[in-house]
């Protein structure tokens, strides 16, 4: 899927490398070679659209999908017609008749969502697949051990449900020598030799990379199909995916002693010049990404873009529509003929950009905001 690029009325544009996306699946599959490789596309596939993420991963041959939300499920659903779709949370009484209807396999959660769907089953006298999410020691989602082994004793409970996978979620997969790693293995081995037969799922991207056998039957990356690090600070084999790019509005010559952006933080300390962006929080750009005037800044320096091959520090506050960089170093002619800062992307790795703004990768995709268009290519 592709779309044409319109650069005369978006200031802000993230281009998404399908292809990269793709090929990052892929590669992902060598690392657990037993066990089928899933793909997460929740939160609109980590901000990078989740119909064509979705379509792109399912012609390649991805066979279940994870979304966070009955609502994503739907969408997922409409372009990934035979797939398995996994919903991690939010069955009710009410809505667990769309599950039903739209083909899509809750994730339960806790005995009352258990009764939920037998009591659907029941009514409609139609058992359709659930997955049974335990809890090994995150205390986020889940049953707790004692109820799986309650469950597990319950065979009447069990058949009324109709379970197709079992699976648990790594608290810290993305430092590989926490030892809470290997305690939630083992909590996960006891609870698959009480139910036995089942498909089992623990690892997410950082669980797959982090260390050999925990990829199970089925695996369930999400960042890691996007580019962006699993383990941290580590670069990892991913391909980029995503590049963030805003329009140059406008270059200006400020002198030295002069102030820049809201609150007057910046004061240059040279003759600059500077240019000015059209991305900033309404985009997607964290106010925290700013050169000065954000209490971060007292710990480690702001953002930068990429400009003419050459990094650019961001300068001044983030507004709401654009932001600053000092480009003095940039000879005039090359600047002349630039268009765009990369924010993110081939040159500034997404991760550095979240660092900057005291946060994760994940955080600064899942944020990209509608205003930025969105491009997708391969
Ligand atoms: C988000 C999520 C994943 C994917 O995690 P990544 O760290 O992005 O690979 C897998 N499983 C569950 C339960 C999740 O919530």
């Amino acid at each position: 899927m592709s779309k044409v690029a319109s650069p005369l009325v978006a200031t802000s544009r993230l281009t998404i490398d399908l292809g990269s996306i793709v090929r990052n699946w892929k590669l992902l599959g060598l690392f657990t070679p037993d066990a089928a490789t899933g793909a997460a596309v929740k939160a609109n596939a980590y901000g990078m659209g989740l119909e064509p993420v979705t379509a792109a991963l399912d012609s390649a041959g991805c066979r279940h999908f994870f979304v966070a939300t009955p609502g994503e499920g739907i969408r997922a659903r409409k372009v990934a017609a035979n797939a398995e779709i996994f919903v991690l949370g939010g069955l009710t009484r009410e809505n667990a008749a769309f599950y039903q209807e739209a083909g899509l396999i809750p994730v339960l959660n806790d005995p009352g969502e258990i009764e939920i769907w037998a009591e659907r089953c029941r009514q409609t006298g139609n058992r359709k697949p659930c997955a049974l999410h335990f809890d090994t020691g995150m205390n986020r989602l889940g049953l707790s051990e004692s109820q799986a082994l309650q469950l597990a004793a319950d065979k009447a409970r069990l058949h009324s449900v109709s379970p197709v996978l079992i699976m648990s979620h790594l608290a810290c997969a993305d430092d590989p020598q926490h030892p809470m790693i290997d305690c939630q293995k083992q909590a996960f081995d006891r609870l698959r030799a009480v139910f036995p037969g089942f498909m089992g799922s623990l690892a997410n991207s950082a669980g797959i990379l982090a260390q050999e056998g925990l990829g199970y039957d089925l695996t369930r990356p999400g960042i890691a199909l996007y580019g962006a690090e699993a383990i941290d600070s580590t670069v990892g084999p991913m391909d980029s995916v995503a590049t963030f790019e805003a329009r140059i509005l406008q270059v200006r010559h400020a002198k030295k002693g002069e102030t820049v952006g809201y609150g007057a933080t910046h004061v240059l300390a040279r003759d600059s010049v500077i240019a000015t962006v059209g991305a900033g929080y309404g985009d997607g750009v964290p106010r925290a990404a700013s050169g000065d005037g954000v209490p971060l800044r007292a710990q480690f320096p702001g953002a930068v873009g990429h400009v003419c091959d050459k990094d650019v520090p961001m300068i001044g506050r983030v507004s709401m529509d654009s932001c600053m960089f000092d480009v003095t170093d940039i000879p005039a002619a090359q600047l002349e003929k630039a268009e765009w800062i990369e924010l993110f992307g081939e040159n500034v790795a997404v991760d550095d950009l979240a660092r900057a703004c005291g946060t994760i990768g994940y955080d600064i995709l899942t944020g990209m905001r509608d205003r930025c268009e969105r491009v997708w290519v391969g």
